[in-house]
């Protein structure tokens, strides 16, 4: 198959990007009709900010925006200059240099950039840097900004972390809610966790269409189609499309195209580089079917009758913030579960917490699994850290190492 091969769309995505429309166009409509915003990080407490009435926004979905549309690349040294090392997160540094330089891929939609905030709200599961990106935007705005402190590489999630981070979560409902006007319905709490969970179960039925041989669906397209399981959790129009996406899914598993090898991506996408990378490995016929970055919007702890506690369980047992065994015997289940031939990873400069390849991970599960491996050195939004030659040579003799064996 020639690398200038396309894959065909989804029918789908024309009902994805109207319900990201509706989204986005609530920050318009939001203020307008008395609702304050509240920023939450991508793994933060979701479903209370909108049980409280909140529109969300989500940073790092604006940080992925930036690397997809590679506008990252300009913006990150305005955010350098104002002392942000440009060794640090490339969302939270495209993120403040699109603040500082007023422009935003927002600016099609006719917003000038994202709203607002009146409150920001992050967790430390994922890592240190989205406290101080959110920090930085509450000095600007001089507003409040709470948050969840996880600790870091868990192994047993055991009753002292759940309780911790349950009274943590329990602790921000006063500060919430003086600046939502409003006190917290456990009703409504209950009710936006059931969604949030019920999204959850669609979007994993969703990636394990992937287990089939050949794959509906690739990493690439779920990055992509990830969109309202992040930025929509607790909202039933998650659900509805979440629906319209598995029919299609399980309709194209019958007609799927042929895959020489199935492939893992562990680590973050490289945003400004989703359409070449799928494009050359759909000319390789290798397909890369699942990947630790979409498979961490999935919920599955979330119980409505057990909401503070459920969080702590559903946000403190993401990948990020497990001990490395752990992730190791993740990697290890989805390696079965997906047929994976081998497994690439993304060393992703300005992301140590969500690069695996440094500390000897792809060498003890190659010894583990027998599986051949490739570490891809890049960025998830700043290409002045990728190679794109030498990644395209890197994948093609991967893909010949598959095939001799
Ligand atoms: S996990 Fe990585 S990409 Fe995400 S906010 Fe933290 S440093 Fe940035």
């Amino acid at each position: 198959m020639p690398e200038t091969a396309e894959r065909k769309e989804f029918q789908a995505t024309a009902k994805m990007k109207a319900v990201m429309g509706k989204y986005f166009m609530e920050f318009v409509k939001g203020p307008e009709e008395g609702r304050k915003t509240a920023w939450c990080t991508s793994v933060g407490p979701a479903e209370l900010l909108r049980a409280l009435g909140f529109n969300v926004h989500f940073p790092e979905n604006h940080g992925a925006m930036l690397g997809a549309t590679r506008m990252a690349t300009d913006l990150i040294p305005l955010a350098n200059a104002r002392g942000f090392s440009p060794d640090i997160c490339s969302y939270l540094t495209s993120d403040v240099g699109s603040y500082l330089k007023g422009e935003s891929p927002f600016q099609k939609m006719n917003m000038t950039g994202p709203p607002k905030a009146d409150v920001l709200v992050f967790n430390t599961n994922q890592c240190r840097d989205v406290k101080d990106w959110f920090q930085f935007y509450a000095r600007e705005w001089d507003v409040p900004c709470v948050g969840i402190h996880t600790p870091r590489a868990i192994g047993d999630l055991d009753d002292s972390i759940l309780d911790d981070v349950a009274r943590q979560t329990e602790a921000l409902v006063e500060p919430l809610e003086a600046v939502a006007g409003v006190k917290l319905d456990p009703d409504r709490l209950r009710q936006t966790i059931d969604l949030s969970r019920r999204c959850t179960v669609l979007w994993k039925a969703v990636l394990d269409t992937a287990a089939n041989v050949p794959s509906p669906v690739t990493f690439f397209d779920g990055s992509i189609q990830m969109g309202p399981a992040v930025v929509l959790r607790g909202h039933q129009d998650a659900i509805d499309y979440y629906e319209v996406l598995l029919a299609e899914l399980e309709e194209r598993v019958a007609d799927g195209v042929g895959e020489r090898f199935r492939i893992y991506w562990e680590g973050m996408p490289i945003w400004g580089k989703l359409r070449s990378l799928s494009q050359q490995f759909l000319g390789l016929k290798a397909c890369v079917v699942a990947s630790t970055y979409c498979n961490s919007w999935i919920f599955e702890d979330l119980d409505p009758d057990d909401p503070f506690r459920s969080m702590a369980r559903a946000y403190s047992s993401i990948f990020i913030c497990r001990s490395d065994d752990r992730k190791e015997q993740y990697i290890d289940r989805m390696v079965e579960k997906f047929k994976i031939d081998g497994i690439l990873y993304h060393d992703a400069k300005t992301c140590p917490s969500n690069s695996n390849s440094r500390y000897q991970m792809p060498q003890r599960l190659h010894q583990k699994l027998g599986k051949p491996y490739l570490v891809v050195n890049g960025d998830l939004n700043d290409l002045r850290l990728y190679s794109e030659e030498q990644t395209r040579t890197n994948i093609e003799a991967f893909v010949e190492q598959l095939a001799e064996r």
